[in-house]
């Protein structure tokens, strides 16, 4: 089992969010911001559908040859001075990070932005182990304050509005005076962070995209925070899930175009960082040892399905996110998981099994928003739909972790029965001739209306059938 051994609760979560009228007026002012912005970017179609093919076909072709290429990559990065260590599941990238840093006696730990360490919950473990780790991005330091988990792949404050950040900084920066004013607040954040990363015994990073042909690790960024903390420190750990490998550094190129325009509606980010090796001699800067930790944690299991297999192709843009009509309302805690919107809702039951997260996939309307701006092609809508026939399938035949779990005995009875009145004209004119008799009886409470009838009226079954009515009327010769 994974490192979060919990439960979805996709419905209570929704209801409680849809109910914050702050926490909905948050994410829609800033979801509505980031679709314009990225509308800006991608305004010549022509343009977006080929640098959008490339980019699918690099990530469809480095998955073609993944086992092959993480080989490669080990090679290389070993070849360049990179140590790498392999980690089935998320306990075990924990135990390999805490040796590593034990190994070098590090207690303070700067942290670049990183969802594999999120998914890992790799800060509480360092923590029980005496080891202080301190978020360097100011979106993750924000929510490390407040003793939240990203509610956002990329913006992972994106919940709280100003106000609230100034509150959390007066209380918890000490020496801070409440202030709205953004420069402000970022500065406070720069000046406590400055002495985190002059003091790190070690810098902890994701990686964005990793070479094989070169044995290159590529981090894009904004802050500088990654840049400092992966060259400060005398010691660096990147660490990835194995499905971010490209096949070569020319392969970068469209995506590094593709990935910052999705996400925030930026031309290119501010810093693009490519670590190939520890410091050389000679050189002025960078660590003395840089460790890659490769992260498998249920990716070899969705690997192993050709349609689901589309789901590591992700670059993690956050697109499909800030366009999905569900989490712009419901926001990112209510998936329970690190991964909210449209790619949790693929990844997450893929990872965690449909028995923990089996009502994720049915959170969506299917509406394909998050197909149409998925820069690498991921057709998010089937996989969602094909999650939810595993979750109903005999456990023998589903393929995916927990299939089967949300079979019930009531509901295949029910379907049984619907697929009897369709087969038969017989049948179904009894029952509809029964419904419309005894339709409006049913009470709105019944149970298995409730949860439709508990926020909508309850339609009204009519008196006659379209076919009652047609024959009146001389439309049918039936
Ligand atoms: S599924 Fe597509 S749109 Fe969503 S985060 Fe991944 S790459 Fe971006």
């Amino acid at each position: 089992m994974a490192a979060e051994a919990k439960k979805s609760d996709f419905g209570g979560k929704a209801h409680v969010a849809l109910n914050d009228p702050k926490l909905r007026a948050n994410f829609r002012r800033a979801m509505d911001g980031l679709m314009a912005k990225r509308a800006i970017q991608f305004a010549d179609p022509d343009e977006w559908k080929s640098l959008r093919a490339r980019g699918a076909a690099n990530r469809a072709r480095a998955l073609a040859r993944l086992p092959e290429l993480l080989e490669q990559l080990d090679a290389r990065c070993t070849a360049n001075g990179i140590q790498v260590h392999w980690a089935e599941t998320t306990e075990e990238a924990n135990a390999i990070v805490l040796g590593i840093l034990m190994k070098a006696g590090a207690k303070r730990v700067i942290k670049g932005k990183s969802m594999v360490t999120e998914e890992m919950h790799l800060n509480a473990h360092l923590e029980a182990h005496g080891i202080t780790a301190v978020e360097s991005d100011l979106g993750e330091y924000i929510i490390q304050l407040a003793g939240e988990a990203p509610s956002h792949i990329v913006m992972p404050c994106i919940h709280k509005n100003k106000g609230e950040i100034a509150e959390l900084f007066a209380e918890k920066i000490e020496g801070q005076v409440y202030t709205e004013n953004v420069d402000e607040l970022t500065a406070a954040a720069r000046k406590a962070l400055r002495g985190c990363f002059a003091d790190a015994d070690a810098g902890i990073s994701g990686v964005n995209f990793a070479i094989a042909e070169t044995g290159t690790l590529v981090l894009i960024e904004n802050e500088g925070n990654g840049r400092l903390s992966t060259t400060l420190p005398p010691l660096h750990i990147a660490v990835t899930g194995i499905e971010k490998v490209l096949e070569k550094l020319d392969d970068v190129a469209p995506l590094l175009s593709l990935l910052p325009r999705s996400a925030t509606g930026q031309p290119i980010t501010t810093y693009v960082n490519m670590i190939s090796s520890p410091r050389k001699p000679g050189e002025k800067d960078g660590p003395q040892a840089v460790h890659l930790v490769l992260l498998d944690s249920g990716r070899s299991r969705v690997y192993g399905d050709t349609e689901l297999g589309d789901t590591l192709r992700c670059i993690r843009c956050a697109a499909c996110m800030n366009h999905c009509p569900v989490y712009t309302r419901v926001g990112g805690h209510t998936y329970t998981f690190t991964y909210p919107g449209p790619i949790g809702k693929i990844l997450t039951p893929q990872i965690e099994g449909l028995d923990c997260a089996g009502d994720q996939p049915h959170a969506s309307t299917l509406c394909r928003a998050c197909a149409d701006v998925c820069p690498v092609e991921i057709p998010i809508p089937d996989i969602l739909v094909r999650l939810r026939t595993e979750a109903v399938r005999p456990s023998a035949t589903a393929g995916v972790k927990g299939g089967g779990s949300g079979r019930s005995a009531a509901e295949t009875l029910g379907w049984a029965g619907w697929k009897t009145m369709y087969a038969s004209p017989l049948v179904y004119g009894l029952a509809t001739w029964a419904m419309g008799l005894v339709g409006n009886l049913m009470p709105d409470s019944l149970p298995m209306l409730k949860q439709w009838t508990s926020v909508r009226t309850k339609p009204k079954f009519a008196a006659k059938s379209l076919h009652q009515l047609a024959r009146e009327k001389g439309f049918s010769d039936e």
